[in-house]
């Protein structure tokens, strides 16, 4: 079975133009798109929350939602709360001796499952197995965590993310204590050519680290050299690095299709839940229908690199992929996304 994801209007006829990925910008938009809304879900904020699961394929850009939204509607009440940096974070408290008794006597006192809390923690330890952690766990952990963000409203990142854990998410908000607060889906439609592409073109700087990919993000400095080109990286720094691939990156979603497949599932069965709001993303538009759904500038740039007269020159245009039907779409910018969030998210919670 498929889900249709709605299309989300976003054009606004007579727009100015606004540049999606400069932050001051990107508030005018927010607030000529979605100004109204945003004082709604404010208000509602300061006397309520709510609990939010992210659901979307592997390498979606599901947080980049989530941190957007919280960017612009509210910093303070808002956590963007992501279970694969928590797991991170234990693998740092394990290697250090105290705070690693202080988790293991939280576990003793809160953790409740069927693999012993001993074969636990030695997986942990022994990531490389990388063996499945048990939900137990992970609720166990997830609780202690959200205790200490007092209340706010949470976009969960990274839960459920096995099949069984959607059912325990019907009893989520009840476990740690946000038991009167509504609960919602964000299920997330992302084509798996947008995924595909991300990973084939992304490289990164040998020296910072940085991210950048060479057809959706470049740098300012472009390097030509036997008829390919070259993203030199922006931090002074790294004083003009070439930035490279990473291993296995050719490969595009080759490697993930198991795990792409899974979410795919996922996202499935947590629409077919009775009983809980869902929220529904896409972040695609088809492009006989873009002209009358949204703006020019919503839609994801690629760009094009051409070497004339010894120099680099680089255009863009409207980046283009075959959706998961082999329909020919777009792919939007986040904000556009987010608009659709704030708006589909006052009306679920009825303000
Ligand atoms: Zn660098």
């Amino acid at each position: 079975m498929d889900i249709e994801f709605p299309l989300f209007k976003t054009k606004i006829e007579d727009s100015p133009k606004f540049d999606l990925t400069d932050a001051k910008e990107r508030q005018k938009y927010f607030e000529l798109k979605a100004g109204e809304d945003i004082k709604k879900l404010r208000e509602y904020l300061k006397e309520h929350s709510f609990i939010a699961y992210l659901l979307g394929k592997k390498n979606s850009g599901k947080g980049t939602y989530a941190k957007m939204l919280k960017e612009v509607v509210d910093k303070d009440n808002i956590e963007h709360f992501s279970v694969g940096d928590m797991i991170r974070e234990v693998d740092k408290e394990l290697q250090d001796e105290n705070k690693k008794k202080e988790l293991i006597e939280f576990l003793e006192k809160n953790y409740r499952g069927f693999t012993p809390l001993k074969e636990i923690i030695a997986s942990l330890e022994n990531r490389s197995t990388s063996k499945l952690l048990p939900s137990e766990l992970i609720l166990a952990l997830a609780k202690r965590e959200i205790a200490k963000k007092g209340g706010k409203s949470l976009f969960i990142d990274g839960f459920p993310r096995e099949l069984d854990q959607v059912s325990y998410s019907l009893f989520f908000r009840d476990l740690v204590n946000y038991r009167e607060d509504p609960d919602i889906f964000v299920l997330i439609n992302v084509p798996e050519a947008v995924i595909d592409e991300r990973i084939k073109y992304r490289v990164i700087c040998p020296i910072c680290q940085t991210s950048r990919s060479l057809k959706l993000l470049p740098t300012k400095d472009i390097e030509h050299e036997d008829g390919k080109f070259y993203l030199l990286c922006d931090n002074s720094e790294c004083k003009g690095a070439r930035m490279v691939k990473k291993e296995g990156d050719e490969l595009g979603i080759e490697p993930i299709k198991d795990r792409l497949k899974l979410d795919g599932s996922l996202i499935i069965k947590a629409f077919d839940l009775h009983g809980v709001p869902k929220v529904l993303l896409r972040n695609s538009i088809p492009v006989k229908k873009a002209e009358e759904f949204v703006n020019d500038y919503e839609i994801t740039p690629e760009y094009v690199y051409e070497y004339k007269n010894e120099k680099v020159e680089m255009t863009e245009k409207p980046w283009q992929v075959k959706d998961d039907n082999g329909e020919d779409c777009y792919s939007l910018m986040p904000p556009p996304v987010v608009v659709s969030l704030i708006k589909q998210l006052v009306e679920v919670l009825g303000i």
